[in-house]
Protein backbone atom coordinates (compact mmCIF):
# COMPACT_ATOMS: atom_id res chain seq x y z
CA UNK A 1 0.00 0.00 0.00
CA UNK A 2 1.61 3.34 -1.32
CA UNK A 3 1.63 5.91 1.46
CA UNK A 4 -1.28 8.46 1.04
CA UNK A 5 -1.04 10.45 4.21
CA UNK A 6 -1.77 14.37 3.62
CA UNK A 7 0.37 16.77 4.94
CA UNK A 8 1.25 18.06 9.02
CA UNK A 9 -0.71 21.14 8.78
CA UNK A 10 0.01 22.29 12.07
CA UNK A 11 3.95 21.94 10.89
CA UNK A 12 3.07 23.87 7.57
CA UNK A 13 0.74 26.67 9.60
CA UNK A 14 4.32 27.25 11.47
CA UNK A 15 6.34 27.56 7.94
CA UNK A 16 4.22 29.39 5.93
CA UNK A 17 2.76 32.01 8.89
CA UNK A 18 -0.64 30.57 7.40
CA UNK A 19 -3.96 32.53 8.59
CA UNK A 20 -6.60 30.80 10.67
CA UNK A 21 -8.61 30.06 7.83
CA UNK A 22 -5.82 28.73 5.32
CA UNK A 23 -4.65 25.85 8.48
CA UNK A 24 -8.46 25.28 9.01
CA UNK A 25 -8.29 24.11 5.61
CA UNK A 26 -5.43 22.20 5.88
CA UNK A 27 -6.62 20.13 8.52
CA UNK A 28 -9.55 19.20 6.89
CA UNK A 29 -7.78 17.95 4.76
CA UNK A 30 -4.72 16.19 7.34
CA UNK A 31 -6.25 12.63 6.39
CA UNK A 32 -5.18 12.65 3.18
CA UNK A 33 -8.66 12.64 1.56
CA UNK A 34 -10.19 14.56 -1.55
CA UNK A 35 -12.84 16.35 -1.22
CA UNK A 36 -15.09 18.86 -2.56
CA UNK A 37 -15.01 22.20 -1.48
CA UNK A 38 -18.35 22.19 -0.35
CA UNK A 39 -17.07 19.23 2.34
CA UNK A 40 -14.41 21.48 2.70
CA UNK A 41 -16.62 24.46 4.11
CA UNK A 42 -18.36 21.91 6.46
CA UNK A 43 -15.52 20.81 8.52
CA UNK A 44 -14.25 24.04 8.37
CA UNK A 45 -17.43 25.06 9.64
CA UNK A 46 -16.74 23.49 12.31
CA UNK A 47 -13.83 25.67 13.57
CA UNK A 48 -15.08 28.69 12.03
CA UNK A 49 -18.67 29.02 12.02
CA UNK A 50 -18.59 32.16 10.09
CA UNK A 51 -16.79 30.90 6.93
CA UNK A 52 -18.59 31.45 3.87
CA UNK A 53 -18.11 29.11 1.24
CA UNK A 54 -17.06 31.62 -1.36
CA UNK A 55 -13.83 32.27 1.28
CA UNK A 56 -13.12 28.85 1.24
CA UNK A 57 -12.66 29.01 -2.65
CA UNK A 58 -10.60 31.89 -2.37
CA UNK A 59 -8.85 30.42 0.40
CA UNK A 60 -7.92 26.90 -1.82
CA UNK A 61 -6.72 29.30 -4.80
CA UNK A 62 -4.29 30.51 -2.13
CA UNK A 63 -3.32 27.70 -1.05
CA UNK A 64 -2.76 26.53 -4.58
CA UNK A 65 -1.00 29.31 -5.30
CA UNK A 66 1.71 28.63 -2.88
CA UNK A 67 1.73 24.63 -3.88
CA UNK A 68 0.34 23.44 -0.54
CA UNK A 69 -3.44 21.75 -2.18
CA UNK A 70 -4.13 19.95 -5.32
CA UNK A 71 -7.04 20.08 -7.40
CA UNK A 72 -8.02 16.94 -9.15
CA UNK A 73 -11.25 17.22 -11.08
CA UNK A 74 -12.92 13.59 -11.40
CA UNK A 75 -16.53 12.81 -11.79
CA UNK A 76 -17.43 16.21 -12.52
CA UNK A 77 -16.47 18.06 -8.85
CA UNK A 78 -13.01 19.42 -8.51
CA UNK A 79 -11.67 17.68 -5.57
CA UNK A 80 -8.94 19.19 -3.40
CA UNK A 81 -6.14 17.31 -1.26
CA UNK A 82 -3.31 18.74 0.63
CA UNK A 83 -0.03 17.10 -1.25
CA UNK A 84 3.18 18.66 -2.07
CA UNK A 85 4.43 15.76 -4.69
CA UNK A 86 3.03 15.52 -7.99
CA UNK A 87 1.17 12.26 -8.10
CA UNK A 88 -1.49 10.81 -9.84
CA UNK A 89 -4.70 8.46 -9.32
CA UNK A 90 -6.27 5.71 -9.28
CA UNK A 91 -10.17 5.54 -8.65
CA UNK A 92 -12.61 3.24 -7.84
CA UNK A 93 -15.56 2.91 -9.84
CA UNK A 94 -17.37 1.63 -7.64
CA UNK A 95 -16.98 3.13 -4.32
CA UNK A 96 -14.95 6.40 -5.89
CA UNK A 97 -12.07 5.65 -3.37
CA UNK A 98 -9.57 8.11 -4.64
CA UNK A 99 -5.74 6.43 -4.06
CA UNK A 100 -2.80 8.59 -4.52
CA UNK A 101 -0.15 6.87 -6.89
CA UNK A 102 3.55 8.35 -7.87
CA UNK A 103 4.10 7.15 -11.11
CA UNK A 104 7.09 8.88 -12.03
CA UNK A 105 7.54 7.14 -15.28
CA UNK A 106 4.38 9.03 -16.62
CA UNK A 107 6.30 12.39 -16.85
CA UNK A 108 9.49 10.71 -18.84
CA UNK A 109 6.35 9.54 -21.33
CA UNK A 110 4.51 12.99 -21.60
CA UNK A 111 8.01 14.54 -22.39
CA UNK A 112 8.49 12.24 -25.13
CA UNK A 113 5.28 12.37 -26.32
CA UNK A 114 5.44 16.15 -26.15
CA UNK A 115 8.86 15.86 -27.95
CA UNK A 116 7.34 14.17 -30.59
CA UNK A 117 5.16 17.13 -31.50
CA UNK A 118 6.96 19.93 -30.38
CA UNK A 119 5.28 20.50 -27.18
CA UNK A 120 6.76 22.84 -24.55
CA UNK A 121 5.31 23.31 -20.49
CA UNK A 122 4.69 19.98 -20.81
CA UNK A 123 2.33 18.45 -17.84
CA UNK A 124 0.30 14.98 -17.42
CA UNK A 125 -1.95 13.50 -15.19
CA UNK A 126 -2.53 9.82 -15.13
CA UNK A 127 -6.51 8.66 -13.85
CA UNK A 128 -6.38 4.64 -13.64
CA UNK A 129 -10.02 3.58 -13.19
CA UNK A 130 -11.43 -0.05 -11.93
CA UNK A 131 -12.59 -1.73 -9.14
CA UNK A 132 -10.63 -1.69 -5.87
CA UNK A 133 -10.19 -5.24 -3.96
CA UNK A 134 -13.06 -4.41 -1.46
CA UNK A 135 -15.76 -3.91 -4.40
CA UNK A 136 -14.40 -6.53 -6.15
CA UNK A 137 -15.09 -8.89 -3.16
CA UNK A 138 -18.13 -7.47 -2.68
CA UNK A 139 -19.41 -8.34 -6.09
CA UNK A 140 -18.06 -11.74 -6.42
CA UNK A 141 -19.93 -12.51 -2.91
CA UNK A 142 -22.83 -11.29 -4.19
CA UNK A 143 -24.69 -12.46 -8.12
CA UNK A 144 -22.88 -15.06 -9.48
CA UNK A 145 -20.96 -13.55 -12.86
CA UNK A 146 -22.26 -14.62 -16.26
CA UNK A 147 -19.11 -15.84 -18.56
CA UNK A 148 -15.54 -16.00 -18.06
ZN1 LIG B 1 -14.24 0.36 -4.32
ZN1 LIG C 1 -4.28 12.98 -5.01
Amino acid sequence: MIDSKGVDAGLLQTRYRLTKQRAAILRALEDGAHLTAETIHERVRAALPAVSLGTIYRTLDILRAIGLVQVFAHGGAARYEAALDKHHHLVCASCSEIVNIPAPQIAALALSIAQDHRYSGVDAALVVTGRCARCAGLARNGASTTGG
